[in-house]
């Protein structure tokens, strides 16, 4: 029998990533602001949908906003580790790494009750010690990499990268990896950023984004006879109105088309019985 998983995860990031950024002027963090209420509208769409999904929830957030990561886990969905800071791990050393790490899961305990068992990294950046600290806190999968598209793997450590040489791979870990795909994230289709640096232009069309969404899921039947389609979003991004709108006919349209939604701690237990 095909079985084709659709896994709908959020970033709550909030403020963070502005912060981690050193974005702090009023404007730019009243835009993290926003996904307070983006996020009031993913919880009433799924529940109305019936739907659980995966909230990769920074520290920051939870005490920062405690009320709305309680209605998170009130509601039924996973809440799973998404640093304390948002600061890349690729940007920190080992000790810092592991700091915040742990920072985190603490935050994310006293609000759960447990140890997040997931794992998605800030800015999808991990550092060459991420998966070596993952598996010594007891994590059962990443969501930070794109070796793949709907099949999970098993996480490597020591890969080899060196200039003018072959590449090695390394040896694989016990961690599933659950991997995921910038043009499946709202963030660089709809987000207008604006620095010294660079412009990111976003403000896409909703519909014409969830259209190529929808698609990927389309090709996957075909690919696969079982296989995980990751979609991330933002509260803040995704939050808006006509967005939310598109959001809602995508998730209508998938499930006419058969997905099976499941949270991603679901999806990487499957993928662990079935493919490992
Ligand atoms: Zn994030």
């Amino acid at each position: 029998m095909p079985r084709h998983i659709v896994c709908l995860t959020f970033d709550f990031d909030t403020q963070s990533g502005f912060i981690a950024r050193g974005m702090t002027t009023p404007t730019l963090l009243s835009r993290g602001e926003f996904g307070l209420i983006g996020a009031q509208r993913i919880l009433a769409l799924l529940k109305a949908r019936g739907l659980h999904a995966t909230w990769f929830i920074p520290g920051f957030t939870i005490e920062s906003h405690p009320a709305a990561c309680a209605a998170v886990v009130e509601e039924g969905h996973e809440v799973a580790h998404h640093s304390w800071a948002h600061v890349p791990p690729a940007q920190q050393s080992r000790v810092e790494e592991e700091a915040d790490l742990v920072r985190a899961n603490e935050a994310i305990a006293k609000l759960t009750g447990r140890n997040a068992l997931g794992y998605r990294s800030p800015s999808w950046d991990l550092s060459e010690s991420t998966i070596d600290l993952l598996l010594a806190h007891g994590f059962r999968y990443d969501s930070s990499l794109m070796g793949a598209d709907y099949w999970p793997y098993r996480a490597r450590r020591g890969d080899v990268a060196e200039l003018g040489k072959p590449f090695r791979f390394g040896e694989q870990t016990a961690l599933i990896e659950m991997p995921i795909s910038w043009s499946l994230d709202d963030y660089p289709h709809f987000e207008f950023v604006r620095t010294a640096a660079a412009i990111l232009p976003g403000l896409q069309s909703a519909r014409t984004v969830m259209e190529s969404w929808l698609d990927e899921f389309r090709y996957m039947q075909q690919a696969v006879e079982w296989g995980v389609l990751t979609y991330t979003m933002h509260p803040y991004v995704i939050g808006r109105g006509y967005r939310m709108l598109a959001l809602e006919g995508l998730i209508e349209n998938l499930q006419d088309a058969g997905a099976v939604f499941m949270t991603m701690e679901e999806a990487a237990a499957e993928a662990q019985a079935r493919m490992f």
